[in-house]
Protein backbone atom coordinates (compact mmCIF):
# COMPACT_ATOMS: atom_id res chain seq x y z
CA UNK A 1 0.00 0.00 0.00
CA UNK A 2 1.29 3.31 -0.92
CA UNK A 3 1.97 5.71 1.89
CA UNK A 4 -1.09 8.11 0.79
CA UNK A 5 -3.27 5.55 0.55
CA UNK A 6 -2.87 4.23 3.78
CA UNK A 7 -5.73 5.03 6.11
CA UNK A 8 -5.62 7.02 9.33
CA UNK A 9 -6.76 3.91 11.05
CA UNK A 10 -3.90 1.99 9.43
CA UNK A 11 -1.23 4.00 10.54
CA UNK A 12 -2.14 4.44 13.78
CA UNK A 13 -1.78 1.08 14.55
CA UNK A 14 1.22 1.06 13.66
CA UNK A 15 2.76 3.85 15.85
CA UNK A 16 5.54 5.74 14.70
CA UNK A 17 5.79 3.84 11.38
CA UNK A 18 5.55 6.77 8.82
CA UNK A 19 6.40 9.69 11.50
CA UNK A 20 9.70 10.64 9.83
CA UNK A 21 11.03 14.15 10.62
CA UNK A 22 12.51 16.14 7.71
CA UNK A 23 16.54 16.35 8.28
CA UNK A 24 15.94 19.42 10.53
CA UNK A 25 19.93 18.49 11.89
CA UNK A 26 21.94 15.49 10.09
CA UNK A 27 24.39 14.62 13.10
CA UNK A 28 24.23 11.19 14.70
CA UNK A 29 24.04 13.76 17.96
CA UNK A 30 20.87 15.30 16.79
CA UNK A 31 19.65 11.66 15.59
CA UNK A 32 20.40 10.61 19.02
CA UNK A 33 18.86 13.32 21.10
CA UNK A 34 15.39 13.16 19.23
CA UNK A 35 15.65 9.64 19.47
CA UNK A 36 15.58 9.74 23.43
CA UNK A 37 13.42 12.99 23.51
CA UNK A 38 10.85 11.04 21.34
CA UNK A 39 10.45 8.47 23.82
CA UNK A 40 9.98 11.14 26.50
CA UNK A 41 5.87 10.57 27.41
CA UNK A 42 4.77 14.53 27.55
CA UNK A 43 3.01 16.55 30.03
CA UNK A 44 1.35 18.93 28.08
CA UNK A 45 0.43 22.43 29.85
CA UNK A 46 -2.05 23.81 27.88
CA UNK A 47 -5.33 22.65 25.07
CA UNK A 48 -8.24 23.74 23.81
CA UNK A 49 -9.20 19.99 22.27
CA UNK A 50 -12.70 19.95 21.71
CA UNK A 51 -14.97 16.76 23.66
CA UNK A 52 -13.96 14.06 21.34
CA UNK A 53 -17.95 13.36 20.44
CA UNK A 54 -17.98 17.09 19.56
CA UNK A 55 -15.16 16.24 17.28
CA UNK A 56 -16.61 12.99 15.96
CA UNK A 57 -20.43 15.31 15.22
CA UNK A 58 -18.10 18.02 13.13
CA UNK A 59 -17.97 17.78 9.45
CA UNK A 60 -14.88 15.66 8.53
CA UNK A 61 -13.54 18.54 6.65
CA UNK A 62 -9.77 19.03 5.77
CA UNK A 63 -10.46 22.82 6.63
CA UNK A 64 -11.20 22.29 10.18
CA UNK A 65 -7.58 21.62 9.93
CA UNK A 66 -7.23 25.03 8.35
CA UNK A 67 -9.52 26.57 10.61
CA UNK A 68 -6.99 26.73 14.01
CA UNK A 69 -4.26 29.59 13.84
CA UNK A 70 -3.17 28.53 10.24
CA UNK A 71 -6.63 30.72 8.89
CA UNK A 72 -5.02 33.68 10.70
CA UNK A 73 -1.94 33.35 8.77
CA UNK A 74 -4.03 33.34 5.57
CA UNK A 75 -6.01 36.25 6.53
CA UNK A 76 -2.41 38.39 7.67
CA UNK A 77 -1.39 37.34 4.08
CA UNK A 78 -4.20 38.57 2.61
CA UNK A 79 -7.08 36.55 2.54
CA UNK A 80 -10.31 38.94 2.88
CA UNK A 81 -12.56 38.25 5.66
CA UNK A 82 -15.72 36.84 3.25
CA UNK A 83 -13.43 34.09 1.89
CA UNK A 84 -12.15 33.12 5.53
CA UNK A 85 -15.53 32.75 6.35
CA UNK A 86 -16.07 30.40 3.25
CA UNK A 87 -13.60 28.29 3.64
CA UNK A 88 -15.77 27.34 6.90
CA UNK A 89 -18.32 26.16 5.23
CA UNK A 90 -18.78 22.83 4.97
CA UNK A 91 -21.30 22.93 2.52
CA UNK A 92 -19.80 24.68 -0.35
CA UNK A 93 -17.59 21.70 -2.23
CA UNK A 94 -13.89 21.40 -1.47
CA UNK A 95 -12.83 21.84 -4.84
CA UNK A 96 -14.24 25.66 -4.68
CA UNK A 97 -12.45 26.08 -0.79
CA UNK A 98 -9.35 24.97 -2.50
CA UNK A 99 -9.20 27.46 -5.14
CA UNK A 100 -10.17 30.42 -2.40
CA UNK A 101 -7.41 28.67 -0.12
CA UNK A 102 -4.12 27.96 -2.94
CA UNK A 103 -2.69 31.49 -3.04
CA UNK A 104 -2.67 32.11 0.35
CA UNK A 105 -1.33 28.95 1.39
CA UNK A 106 1.28 29.50 -1.35
CA UNK A 107 2.53 32.43 0.29
CA UNK A 108 2.04 31.47 3.94
CA UNK A 109 3.28 28.03 4.09
CA UNK A 110 6.58 28.47 5.30
CA UNK A 111 5.20 29.53 8.98
CA UNK A 112 5.06 27.70 11.78
CA UNK A 113 1.10 27.09 11.86
CA UNK A 114 1.70 26.02 8.38
CA UNK A 115 4.19 23.70 9.29
CA UNK A 116 2.08 22.29 12.17
CA UNK A 117 -0.48 21.38 9.68
CA UNK A 118 1.98 19.78 6.79
CA UNK A 119 3.45 17.48 9.63
CA UNK A 120 -0.14 16.34 10.67
CA UNK A 121 -1.31 15.63 6.98
CA UNK A 122 2.01 13.86 6.32
CA UNK A 123 2.49 11.71 9.32
CA UNK A 124 -1.35 10.89 10.16
CA UNK A 125 -2.84 10.91 6.50
CA UNK A 126 -0.12 10.04 4.87
CA UNK A 127 -0.51 13.00 2.62
CA UNK A 128 3.03 14.47 1.71
CA UNK A 129 1.05 17.33 -0.51
CA UNK A 130 -1.29 19.98 0.31
CA UNK A 131 -3.54 19.52 -2.83
CA UNK A 132 -6.88 19.15 -3.85
CA UNK A 133 -6.24 15.63 -4.42
CA UNK A 134 -4.83 15.54 -0.74
CA UNK A 135 -7.57 17.44 0.73
CA UNK A 136 -9.75 14.79 -0.96
CA UNK A 137 -7.50 11.70 0.58
CA UNK A 138 -7.85 13.24 3.79
CA UNK A 139 -11.57 13.60 3.74
CA UNK A 140 -11.91 10.38 3.25
CA UNK A 141 -10.09 9.10 5.68
CA UNK A 142 -11.88 11.63 8.34
CA UNK A 143 -15.05 10.04 7.80
CA UNK A 144 -13.71 6.73 9.19
CA UNK A 145 -12.84 8.46 12.32
CA UNK A 146 -14.22 6.77 15.25
CA UNK A 147 -14.26 7.03 18.95
CA UNK A 148 -10.87 6.25 20.71
CA UNK A 149 -9.25 7.68 17.95
CA UNK A 150 -8.38 10.97 20.50
CA UNK A 151 -6.03 8.03 22.63
CA UNK A 152 -4.80 7.41 19.33
CA UNK A 153 -3.68 10.32 18.32
CA UNK A 154 -2.90 11.93 21.76
CA UNK A 155 -1.28 8.63 23.79
CA UNK A 156 -0.04 6.37 20.93
CA UNK A 157 1.27 9.26 17.96
CA UNK A 158 2.24 11.88 20.14
CA UNK A 159 3.38 9.97 22.99
CA UNK A 160 1.37 12.87 25.21
CA UNK A 161 1.00 11.39 28.57
CA UNK A 162 -2.03 14.10 29.70
CA UNK A 163 -2.73 17.09 28.78
CA UNK A 164 -3.94 20.16 30.81
CA UNK A 165 -7.42 21.26 28.84
CA UNK A 166 -8.51 24.75 29.05
CA UNK A 167 -12.23 25.56 29.20
CA UNK A 168 -13.12 28.10 26.10
CA UNK A 169 -16.50 29.17 26.84
CA UNK A 170 -17.71 29.45 30.96
CA UNK A 171 -19.74 26.74 30.41
CA UNK A 172 -20.78 24.19 32.84
CA UNK A 173 -17.49 21.94 34.43
CA UNK A 174 -17.68 19.28 32.70
CA UNK A 175 -14.99 16.25 33.78
CA UNK A 176 -12.90 15.48 30.98
CA UNK A 177 -11.72 12.06 29.92
CA UNK A 178 -9.60 11.97 33.20
CA UNK A 179 -7.01 9.43 31.96
CA UNK A 180 -6.25 12.20 29.32
CA UNK A 181 -6.94 15.18 30.61
CA UNK A 182 -6.72 17.61 33.98
CA UNK A 183 -8.34 20.26 33.69
CA UNK A 184 -8.02 24.54 33.83
CA UNK A 185 -10.44 27.02 34.40
CA UNK A 186 -11.32 30.28 33.69
CA UNK A 187 -12.81 33.02 36.11
CA UNK A 188 -12.02 36.38 33.74
CA UNK A 189 -15.77 37.12 33.68
CA UNK A 190 -15.62 37.54 37.46
CA UNK A 191 -12.93 39.82 37.25
CA UNK A 192 -13.88 41.87 34.11
CA UNK A 193 -18.31 41.74 34.20
CA UNK A 194 -19.34 43.58 31.82
CA UNK A 195 -22.97 44.20 32.60
CA UNK A 196 -25.86 43.02 34.75
CA UNK A 197 -26.46 40.43 32.39
CA UNK A 198 -22.93 38.97 33.90
CA UNK A 199 -24.16 39.00 36.94
CA UNK A 200 -27.60 37.20 36.20
CA UNK A 201 -25.59 34.35 34.78
CA UNK A 202 -23.25 34.50 37.57
CA UNK A 203 -26.76 33.72 40.16
CA UNK A 204 -27.46 31.39 38.37
CA UNK A 205 -24.56 29.13 37.95
CA UNK A 206 -23.85 29.86 41.48
CA UNK A 207 -27.32 30.07 43.64
CA UNK A 208 -25.35 33.15 45.06
CA UNK A 209 -27.17 36.81 45.09
CA UNK A 210 -24.56 39.14 43.08
CA UNK A 211 -25.93 42.56 44.16
CA UNK A 212 -22.39 43.77 46.38
CA UNK A 213 -18.71 43.74 45.69
CA UNK A 214 -19.02 40.91 48.87
CA UNK A 215 -21.77 39.09 46.82
CA UNK A 216 -19.49 39.26 43.83
CA UNK A 217 -16.94 37.57 45.91
CA UNK A 218 -18.43 34.57 47.44
CA UNK A 219 -19.71 34.04 44.00
CA UNK A 220 -16.41 33.79 42.88
CA UNK A 221 -15.65 31.32 45.71
CA UNK A 222 -18.10 29.07 45.04
CA UNK A 223 -17.74 28.71 41.54
CA UNK A 224 -13.62 27.95 41.76
CA UNK A 225 -15.11 25.10 44.73
CA UNK A 226 -17.58 24.34 42.00
CA UNK A 227 -14.27 23.89 39.65
CA UNK A 228 -12.15 22.06 41.99
CA UNK A 229 -14.65 19.35 42.49
CA UNK A 230 -14.33 18.38 38.72
CA UNK A 231 -10.60 17.94 38.85
CA UNK A 232 -9.56 21.49 38.24
CA UNK A 233 -5.97 21.85 38.82
CA UNK A 234 -5.32 25.07 37.69
CA UNK A 235 -6.60 28.74 36.98
CA UNK A 236 -6.11 30.32 33.93
CA UNK A 237 -7.00 33.74 32.90
CA UNK A 238 -7.00 35.66 29.28
CA UNK A 239 -7.61 38.63 30.62
CA UNK A 240 -4.51 40.01 27.89
CA UNK A 241 -7.00 39.54 25.32
CA UNK A 242 -9.57 42.59 27.18
CA UNK A 243 -7.27 44.70 29.14
CA UNK A 244 -4.02 45.62 30.51
CA UNK A 245 -2.12 42.70 32.73
CA UNK A 246 -0.76 45.91 35.23
CA UNK A 247 -3.20 45.51 38.28
CA UNK A 248 -3.18 48.38 40.37
CA UNK A 249 -3.99 47.86 43.79
CA UNK A 250 -7.59 49.53 43.71
CA UNK A 251 -9.32 50.01 47.27
CA UNK A 252 -12.55 47.85 48.68
CA UNK A 253 -14.37 51.10 48.61
CA UNK A 254 -12.95 52.55 45.20
CA UNK A 255 -14.04 48.57 43.88
CA UNK A 256 -17.65 48.41 45.44
CA UNK A 257 -18.58 51.90 43.91
CA UNK A 258 -17.65 50.58 40.42
CA UNK A 259 -19.69 47.90 40.84
CA UNK A 260 -22.45 49.68 41.63
CA UNK A 261 -22.00 51.51 37.92
CA UNK A 262 -21.89 47.78 36.56
CA UNK A 263 -24.69 46.56 38.33
CA UNK A 264 -26.86 50.05 36.67
CA UNK A 265 -25.45 48.72 33.25
CA UNK A 266 -28.50 46.52 31.84
CA UNK A 267 -26.37 45.61 28.42
CA UNK A 268 -22.90 45.48 27.85
CA UNK A 269 -21.20 48.84 26.44
CA UNK A 270 -20.51 48.51 22.22
CA UNK A 271 -17.18 46.31 21.79
CA UNK A 272 -14.54 48.34 19.87
CA UNK A 273 -11.08 49.03 19.66
CA UNK A 274 -10.77 51.70 22.78
CA UNK A 275 -12.49 49.01 24.98
CA UNK A 276 -8.63 47.51 25.14
CA UNK A 277 -7.64 50.62 26.75
CA UNK A 278 -10.53 52.45 28.40
CA UNK A 279 -11.47 50.56 31.29
CA UNK A 280 -13.96 53.10 33.35
CA UNK A 281 -14.45 49.96 35.48
CA UNK A 282 -10.47 49.38 36.16
CA UNK A 283 -10.72 49.57 40.14
CA UNK A 284 -13.33 46.74 40.03
CA UNK A 285 -11.33 44.61 37.72
CA UNK A 286 -7.67 45.14 39.37
CA UNK A 287 -9.38 44.19 42.87
CA UNK A 288 -11.39 41.26 41.34
CA UNK A 289 -7.87 39.95 40.10
CA UNK A 290 -5.95 40.18 43.29
CA UNK A 291 -8.64 38.93 45.15
CA UNK A 292 -9.00 35.81 42.67
CA UNK A 293 -4.88 35.48 42.76
CA UNK A 294 -5.72 35.64 46.67
CA UNK A 295 -7.99 32.83 46.47
CA UNK A 296 -5.32 30.53 44.46
CA UNK A 297 -2.98 31.02 47.48
CA UNK A 298 -5.58 29.95 49.72
CA UNK A 299 -6.05 26.63 47.27
CA UNK A 300 -2.58 25.94 46.38
CA UNK A 301 -3.32 26.38 42.86
CA UNK A 302 -1.03 27.69 39.81
CA UNK A 303 -2.15 30.44 37.75
CA UNK A 304 -1.61 30.11 34.01
CA UNK A 305 -1.32 33.86 32.64
CA UNK A 306 -1.45 34.58 28.86
CA UNK A 307 0.87 37.08 27.77
CA UNK A 308 2.17 37.79 24.72
CA UNK A 309 0.71 38.33 21.39
CA UNK A 310 -2.93 37.03 20.99
CA UNK A 311 -4.44 34.90 18.67
CA UNK A 312 -6.41 36.45 15.73
CA UNK A 313 -5.78 39.18 13.70
CA UNK A 314 -6.13 42.79 15.14
CA UNK A 315 -5.77 43.02 19.27
CA UNK A 316 -4.02 45.31 21.16
CA UNK A 317 -0.35 43.69 21.70
CA UNK A 318 0.75 46.06 23.94
CA UNK A 319 -2.10 45.27 26.96
CA UNK A 320 -0.16 41.44 26.92
CA UNK A 321 3.51 42.59 27.78
CA UNK A 322 4.38 40.32 30.75
CA UNK A 323 6.82 42.84 32.29
CA UNK A 324 3.41 44.52 33.53
CA UNK A 325 2.78 42.07 35.65
CA UNK A 326 5.78 42.66 38.00
CA UNK A 327 4.24 44.20 40.71
CA UNK A 328 1.34 41.65 40.64
CA UNK A 329 4.00 38.88 40.98
CA UNK A 330 5.59 40.53 43.55
CA UNK A 331 2.17 40.91 45.81
CA UNK A 332 1.45 37.16 45.29
CA UNK A 333 4.71 35.18 46.05
CA UNK A 334 2.58 32.33 47.53
CA UNK A 335 1.59 31.97 43.72
CA UNK A 336 3.21 29.89 41.53
CA UNK A 337 2.39 31.77 38.29
CA UNK A 338 2.92 29.79 34.89
CA UNK A 339 3.66 32.87 31.89
CA UNK A 340 1.97 31.12 28.74
CA UNK A 341 3.51 31.94 25.05
CA UNK A 342 7.03 33.06 26.32
CA UNK A 343 5.44 35.94 26.24
CA UNK A 344 6.63 36.09 22.40
CA UNK A 345 7.67 38.46 21.52
CA UNK A 346 8.65 39.70 24.50
CA UNK A 347 10.40 36.73 25.40
CA UNK A 348 13.21 37.75 27.77
CA UNK A 349 10.84 39.44 30.03
CA UNK A 350 9.36 36.35 30.87
CA UNK A 351 13.22 35.22 31.43
CA UNK A 352 13.86 38.29 33.24
CA UNK A 353 10.39 37.53 35.57
CA UNK A 354 11.51 33.54 35.89
CA UNK A 355 15.16 34.39 36.77
CA UNK A 356 13.75 36.74 39.39
CA UNK A 357 11.01 35.40 41.06
CA UNK A 358 11.01 31.49 42.49
CA UNK A 359 7.33 31.27 41.89
CA UNK A 360 7.59 31.96 38.18
CA UNK A 361 7.93 29.34 35.77
CA UNK A 362 8.21 30.06 31.60
CA UNK A 363 5.57 28.37 29.28
CA UNK A 364 6.51 27.08 25.90
CA UNK A 365 2.98 26.82 25.08
CA UNK A 366 2.08 27.86 21.09
CA UNK A 367 5.37 28.82 21.50
CA UNK A 368 7.21 26.09 18.73
CA UNK A 369 4.25 26.69 16.02
CA UNK A 370 3.46 31.01 16.85
CA UNK A 371 7.66 31.09 15.85
CA UNK A 372 9.92 27.84 15.87
CA UNK A 373 13.31 29.98 14.80
CA UNK A 374 11.82 32.31 17.85
CA UNK A 375 11.61 29.42 20.37
CA UNK A 376 14.55 27.90 19.67
CA UNK A 377 16.55 31.59 20.74
CA UNK A 378 13.96 31.63 23.87
CA UNK A 379 15.03 28.24 24.99
CA UNK A 380 19.04 28.59 24.68
CA UNK A 381 18.67 32.17 25.97
CA UNK A 382 16.63 30.31 29.11
CA UNK A 383 18.83 27.80 29.51
CA UNK A 384 21.77 30.38 29.94
CA UNK A 385 19.75 32.23 32.61
CA UNK A 386 16.69 30.50 34.10
CA UNK A 387 17.27 27.03 36.49
CA UNK A 388 15.41 24.60 34.15
CA UNK A 389 13.24 23.48 37.07
CA UNK A 390 10.78 26.58 35.81
CA UNK A 391 10.57 26.09 32.34
CA UNK A 392 7.70 24.14 30.53
CA UNK A 393 8.37 22.87 27.36
CA UNK A 394 5.40 22.39 25.45
CA UNK A 395 1.51 23.41 24.99
CA UNK A 396 -0.28 22.25 22.22
CA UNK A 397 -2.69 24.87 22.53
CA UNK A 398 -5.01 23.49 19.45
CA UNK A 399 -8.39 22.79 19.12
CA UNK A 400 -8.28 19.44 16.87
CA UNK A 401 -5.73 16.65 18.08
CA UNK A 402 -4.13 16.66 14.74
CA UNK A 403 -2.25 19.74 15.04
CA UNK A 404 -1.98 19.27 19.06
CA UNK A 405 0.33 15.83 17.27
CA UNK A 406 1.89 18.46 14.35
CA UNK A 407 3.22 20.88 17.26
CA UNK A 408 4.64 18.26 19.72
CA UNK A 409 6.63 16.58 16.73
CA UNK A 410 7.59 20.44 16.01
CA UNK A 411 8.56 21.04 20.04
CA UNK A 412 10.38 17.80 20.14
CA UNK A 413 12.52 18.04 16.81
CA UNK A 414 13.45 21.46 17.97
CA UNK A 415 14.47 21.33 21.48
CA UNK A 416 16.75 18.61 20.09
CA UNK A 417 18.43 20.87 17.52
CA UNK A 418 19.26 23.00 20.84
CA UNK A 419 20.17 20.75 23.13
CA UNK A 420 22.11 19.71 20.52
CA UNK A 421 24.38 22.58 19.64
CA UNK A 422 24.54 23.49 23.36
CA UNK A 423 26.29 19.75 23.54
CA UNK A 424 28.31 20.68 20.46
CA UNK A 425 29.48 23.83 21.82
CA UNK A 426 30.31 21.80 25.24
CA UNK A 427 28.09 23.45 27.49
CA UNK A 428 26.24 20.23 28.48
CA UNK A 429 26.95 16.68 27.86
CA UNK A 430 24.60 14.49 26.13
CA UNK A 431 23.24 13.36 29.37
CA UNK A 432 22.86 16.44 30.64
CA UNK A 433 20.76 17.27 27.52
CA UNK A 434 18.87 14.46 28.28
CA UNK A 435 17.63 15.49 31.67
CA UNK A 436 17.13 18.80 30.80
CA UNK A 437 14.82 17.49 28.26
CA UNK A 438 13.25 14.69 30.65
CA UNK A 439 12.57 18.07 33.17
CA UNK A 440 10.94 20.46 30.92
CA UNK A 441 8.97 18.03 28.79
CA UNK A 442 7.41 16.03 31.44
CA UNK A 443 8.63 16.33 35.22
CA UNK A 444 7.83 19.79 35.66
CA UNK A 445 4.29 20.13 34.26
CA UNK A 446 4.02 16.95 36.05
CA UNK A 447 4.64 18.94 39.03
CA UNK A 448 2.82 21.97 38.75
CA UNK A 449 -0.09 20.70 37.55
CA UNK A 450 0.01 16.59 39.20
CA UNK A 451 -2.81 14.41 37.85
CA UNK A 452 -4.34 12.70 40.78
CA UNK A 453 -5.53 9.53 41.07
ZN1 LIG B 1 -4.73 28.84 24.43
Amino acid sequence: MSIERRSFLAACAAPLAVSRVRAQGSGALYRSLLHAIDRIALVDTHEHLIAEKDRLNAPRDPFLLVSHYLINDLVSAGLPGADAARLNDAGIPLETRFALFEPWWRVARFTGYAEAFRIALRDLYGVEEVSLRGFENVQEQMLKLRTGFYKLVLRDRANIAYSVLDDYWNGEPVRPDPDLFVLARKFDWFVAPRSRRDLTRMEEVTGIAVTTLEGLKRALEKRIEQNLAVGMVTIKSTIAYQRSLEFIPASEADAARAFQVLAAREDPPPSGPREAVDRPLRALEDHMFHHLLDLAAQHRLPVQVHTGIQAGNANHLPNSRPSLLTQTIRMHPAVPFDLFHVGYPWTGEVIALAKMFPQVHADFCWAWVLSPAHARRALAEMLDAVPFNKIMGFGGDYRYVELTYGHARMARVNIARVLGEMVEAHILLEADALEIAEAILAKNPARLFPKRG
